[in-house]
């Protein structure tokens, strides 16, 4: 296995390379290590080679892994990616930098007793069910307008919209429809991308993109 630093160097140029053809710059996109089911040492090689950004799909895990790591160095982000439970909103407010999946009317007052409590307003991104799927975690493409006028209403600071497309499909037609949907709403942010995806959701107008395999290696 190829060594941290080295895979975060590559990750950064495919990055770079992919912004530059589409005109944009590489400093618009949010590198987002996904370091879910990976243990801290794992993790600890990827803030010393200067990564910042990481991405957690659960709440406990999180809460295991991120206190101690946070004190190897200053100025660590740590992004809840995953799926939230309303219970669970009052750990993830006081743990997480930024929350990608608002995704019902539920979370919203969930997030926003929990904000208001702490007095700490963490950034959200609605995740939308891009490829209207059964299985899938998002609000319907339809739900999205008064989602966002409640979320906007309870004074939950939405930076943007989160996808993930489905599987075994050319996924640029969902991250150019992630992009209209957030454009069309008046939201910068657009958190679209994965190991297999960021370059071309880089280029249809992603500003953070979510990566673990391709710096981790395969989860076990
Ligand atoms: C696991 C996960 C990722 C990262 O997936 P890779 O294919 O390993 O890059 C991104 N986004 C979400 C929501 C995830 O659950």
């Amino acid at each position: 296995m190829t060594d941290p630093a080295s895979s975060l160097a590559d990750v950064k140029s495919r990055i770079a390379r992919a912004a530059a053809i589409a005109r944009r710059t590489a400093s618009e996109v949010t590198l987002i290590a996904v370091s879910k089911t990976h243990p801290a040492q794992a993790i600890a090689p990827l803030i010393e080679a200067g990564q910042r950004v990481f991405g957690e799909n659960r709440v406990q895990e999180a809460q295991d892994k991120w206190p101690a790591l946070r004190e190897l160095h200053e100025g660590i982000e740590l992004h809840l990616i995953g799926q939230l439970q309303s219970n669970k909103a009052d750990d993830a407010v006081a743990l997480f930098d930024c929350i990608h999946s608002l995704d019902r009317s539920s979370l919203v007052s969930a997030l926003a007793r929990a904000m208001d409590k702490t007095g700490r307003r963490v950034p959200c991104f609605i995740q939308v069910n891009i490829g209207a799927e059964d299985q899938k975690g998002g609000c319907a493409i339809a739900a999205l307008p008064a989602l966002l006028a409640e979320a906007r209403t309870a004074d939950l600071p939405v930076i943007g919209l989160m996808c993930v497309p489905p599987l075994e499909i050319e996924p640029a037609p969902f991250f150019a429809l992630l992009d209209k949907l957030a454009g069309d709403h008046g939201l910068a942010g657009r958190s679209m991308g994965m190991s297999g995806d960021f370059e071309t959701a880089v280029m249809l107008g992603a500003t953070h993109v979510r990566v673990g395999s391709a710096l981790f290696g395969a989860r076990g």
